[in-house]
This record gives C-alpha cells, sequence and structure tokens, in this order.
C-alpha cells in the first residue's frame, strides 16, 4: 500500500483589528491563523490541502473554528486576509502533474497502437503475429502469406486459458497448419476483437 503523508502547518498570521472576543470581550487581541499545507506521497508533493482559517485571542489564549464567530469577525478576517493573499506554488502539484502526465501518456500511447494495428490489419505483413482470444481460449496466429484479397495464416496448435506466456507459445515449431482467410475475414476478426493485438517486428 502507497502512503499518503499529510502534513499540516501555520501558514500565515495576522492582526484582526477593531473586534472584540467573544470569550473575553478584549478588544484589539484576535488575531486570525491560516493552516494548509500538502499531501504527499512516497515524499512527492501531490496536492495543497484544504485550507483552515481559525482565530485566536491573545487575552484568553482561546482558539476559535471561523465558523463560531460572528458575521463581523468573519467579514474582518476576510479583510485581513484580503491584503496579503496566499498563493500555491504549483510544485505543490508535482504528484498530480506526474500522475495526469502518465494517464496522459498511457491514452496517447493505446491511441497510437490501435491506430497502428489498424493499418497492420488492412495491409498485412508476412511474419505478422496476432494474439487471439476465443471463447477465454488465447493463442496466437502467424502470417504466412499474403496475396491480393487473402492471407495465408499458420494456426498455432496450442492455446491458454490466460494471456500471459502467449510469447512462449509463439514458436516455429507450433504452426503446422495453413488456412486461408479473405482479407475481409481478417478485418472481421479484429472488429470482433477475436484478434486482440497485432505485432509487427
Ligand atoms: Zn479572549
Amino acid at each position: 500500500m502507497v502512503e499518503i503523508q499529510v502534513h499540516h502547518e501555520l501558514l500565515q498570521t495576522g492582526k484582526i483589528k477593531n473586534v472584540i472576543c467573544p470569550n473575553c470581550k478584549n478588544r484589539e487581541n484576535l488575531e486570525y491563523r491560516v493552516y494548509g499545507g500538502i499531501s504527499r506521497i512516497l515524499i512527492v508533493p501531490t496536492a495543497p490541502l484544504r485550507r483552515l482559517t481559525k482565530v485566536f485571542c491573545n487575552s484568553c489564549q482561546k482558539e476559535f473554528k471561523l465558523k463560531e464567530l460572528s458575521d463581523d469577525i468573519k467579514q474582518a478576517v476576510k479583510y485581513e486576509r484580503s491584503k496579503n493573499p496566499i498563493k500555491t506554488p504549483i510544485w505543490q502539484f508535482t504528484g498530480i502533474i506526474i500522475l495526469l502526465s502518465i494517464l496522459f501518456f498511457g491514452i496517447y500511447t493505446g491511441i497510437e497502437m490501435t491506430k497502428l494495428e489498424k493499418e497492420y490489419i488492412k495491409l498485412p505483413l508476412k511474419n505478422d503475429i496476432y494474439k487471439t482470444n476465443i471463447k477465454g481460449k488465447y493463442s496466437t496466429l502467424k502470417v504466412y502469406k499474403v496475396t491480393k484479397d487473402s492471407v495465408y495464416i499458420l494456426l498455432n496448435k496450442f492455446s491458454l486459458d490466460s494471456y500471459k506466456g502467449l510469447e512462449e507459445i509463439n514458436i516455429e515449431e507450433n504452426y503446422s497448419e495453413i488456412k486461408v482467410l479473405s482479407k475481409r475475414e481478417l478485418q472481421k476478426l479484429y472488429d470482433e476483437n477475436l484478434i486482440y493485438e497485432v505485432n509487427r517486428e
């Protein structure tokens, strides 16, 4: 399991002018405190945490949550904070940026692969390898010869219950029987996903 570390810290503090502490009724001794921080996954900063604002009274040492306070005080805090807004540096999003990059790279590569495979199926070449999944039985086919309308396919005499290990049965001596397919039939096998991957050296 990858652990997410959360680290809170005091980001900013400042005086709030002309407000009265709801606890000790002292004036001019309130300050706001903004807490924040970042979450990290494996030390990579992933995202900034939600900011939390609290109000502290220096006379009675009581800390208040913002929602416990009157609108007057909330407004005053808002006003003070607006004078000195806290910026979120972009590096705090490093993890999210990395994850998104990996995701988009994966999608992009997938799209490019699919484009290539479509071309390979349209214009087969000798020694193209097709991975097949027919009702849960995995196997490979190998293109032996291509004519104008037909494809001569070598059938693999072995099949597996999983896609793992297909590389190991993809060896010369397993291909003995030949079947002739029209290019249209080949296209159909690909469209129906019975041929689910095309490899070309
Ligand atoms: Zn107080």
